[in-house]
């Protein structure tokens, strides 16, 4: 029965393959977690792992040294909403579309949870601002949890609730913190443990609370401290009244709301150190990939008139950002490459195995693998207050028009301002080299060695441009701008 014996070997020779391609295979590695954590309005120089002298950031520092961490990371733009928008969808505002509060994020972009949420994850945000959902940001999470300017404390517990509620299915989930923003700090400093009271406040800050001088403090957070905070050159020198005293503001005020700040750090960074605690406690701590970052950084007292701000500004204290990631055999790295905003869900989808066609961002896989990547240029965007009054006035959806862009290579900066170039044309585009001055004070951008510089980012500014995506408002370079740009010789 020869046809027989054929079936029956062709059988078996099918038995004995599979075999041999399961006994060969790799076993299926298991879907690690993923928790990107965002600490808004945190500075990259504020915390000891980059280089700060105050002990602001214990817990984050010991988990950097299990981290690889970046040491030249930015944001996408120095504003809450665009920049989350980033992270989720890896594209530039420009491709997003989210350019103020009330704008969606393009309905054609997949964001970070609809991937994970679609390859079988289970998907929940927990978040402290309003702005996440006037533009659609928690878009594709199973759970949200929204508490508004409520401590880090309440929404790591809510985050630990419902993991254990997961019955371990593999979770992808977003922690949106909000202590570090401003009123800075705390909402009462008597609310803080006393161990926070003495090391935050006195030792290791040198930093007290000075009633007579401020009102208490819960008036100073809610109320009159606002009277600190975007403060214009204008208001800056008039008398304020503070508990019954009316005076102008000095240095010593400027620095006591810069030492909140810092204070405000340590808060968080306690809080993560005992979320990360409950992490290991729960044996989640091995296979879950943690991502720490933040939407924009914050200027403290670098400006003149200094404002305690972030979105109209491009410059480092505003954009760069931390970057701690958290994957197997990435400990102890140290990652100078540039890194950006949206290049995290490129990252997180391609060490899960997921597809991430059409990102503007590309994965740092490599550089966490000891590989080497092609240098990165940044295009960062936003938009000043005097835009953001007339946004008010814009319908969502209407063309917009970005204020403020940056485009840098790590070294060298070029900022072009289309308000002021629109007005006075030698102001209007500024180079920065980063190296010889970080601190941006030295504009060479009217300089024979700066021209070679803006002539190359001015280019690259054109092709991100160029390169938006198709439903996006890439028109945003008006023909007048485009005008008065040539006009420069750019
Ligand atoms: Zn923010």
């Amino acid at each position: 029965m020869p046809i027989s014996i054929h079936r029956l070997s062709l059988g078996a020779w099918l038995v004995v393959l599979l075999l041999f391609v399961g006994a060969c295979s790799e076993p299926a590695r298991p879907r690690a977690n993923v928790l990107l954590i965002t600490v808004d309005t945190l500075r990259a120089d504020r915390l000891g792992c980059y280089g700060y002298e105050r002990d602001t950031s214990p817990n984050l520092d010991a988990f950097a040294k299990e981290c690889a961490l970046f040491e030249r990371s930015y944001s996408m733009a120095p504003f809450t909403a665009p920049s989350h928008a980033s992270l989720f969808t890896g594209l530039h505002t420009s491709s997003h579309g989210v350019y103020y509060w009330g704008h969606k994020v393009d309905p054609g972009a997949p964001t970070l949870a609809e991937r994970f949420a679609k390859a079988g994850w289970r998907t929940g945000a927990f978040y402290n601002h309003p702005s996440v959902e006037s533009c659609d940001l928690q878009r594709g999470f199973q759970h949200t949890e929204a508490r508004y300017y409520e401590p880090a404390a309440d929404s790591i517990d809510a985050l630990l609730g419902w993991i254990d509620g997961g019955a371990g299915q593999p979770f992808a989930t977003w922690l949106h913190l909000w202590d570090v923003h401003r009123p800075y700090g705390w909402r009462d400093w008597n609310e803080l443990p006393a161990e926070f009271r003495s090391k935050v406040q006195r030792r290791e800050m040198s930093f007290a609370y000075e009633e007579e001088r401020y009102g208490s403090p819960t008036e100073l957070a809610v109320g009159r401290g606002e009277q600190f905070y975007n403060v214009p050159q204008s208001r800056q020198r008039q008398p304020i009244a503070f508990a019954g005293n009316k005076r102008v503001l000095d240095e010593r005020d400027w620095q006591f709301v810069a030492d909140r700040y810092d204070g405000g750090v340590r808060y968080a960074d306690a809080a993560l150190g005992r979320l990360f605690a409950e992490l290991e406690r729960r044996g989640l701590w091995e296979n879950t990939v943690i991502v720490i970052t933040s939407d924009h950084g914050e200027t403290l007292l670098e400006r003149d008139p200094c404002w305690f701000t972030h979105d109209p500004f491009l410059y480092e204290e505003a954009l760069r950002v931390p970057l701690l990631v958290r994957v197997p055999g990435g400990a102890g790295m140290r990652i100078p490459d540039l890194a950006r905003g949206i290049d995290v869900l490129p990252t997180l989808l391609e060490h899960a195995d997921l597809p991430g066609a059409d990102l503007q961002g590309r994965s740092l896989m490599p550089l966490l693998r000891g590989e080497s990547l092609p240098p990165a240029l940044l295009w960062a965007q936003t938009q000043t207050h005097s835009a953001k009054e007339s946004a008010r006035r814009t319908k969502p959806g209407e063309p917009w028009l970005e204020q403020r862009e940056c485009v840098s290579d790590g070294r060298f900066k070029i900022v072009i301002d289309y308000e002021k170039l629109a007005v006075e044309k030698s102001t209007g585009v500024a180079l920065y080299d980063l190296q010889a001055d970080p601190g941006e004070r030295k504009n060479i951008a009217h300089t024979p060695e700066g021209l070679p510089h803006i002539q190359r980012l001015m280019r690259a500014g054109d092709e991100f441009r160029a390169s938006q995506r198709s439903n996006s408002r890439k028109g945003t370079l008006s023909e007048e701008q485009r005008r008065l740009l040539d006009s420069l010789g750019y």
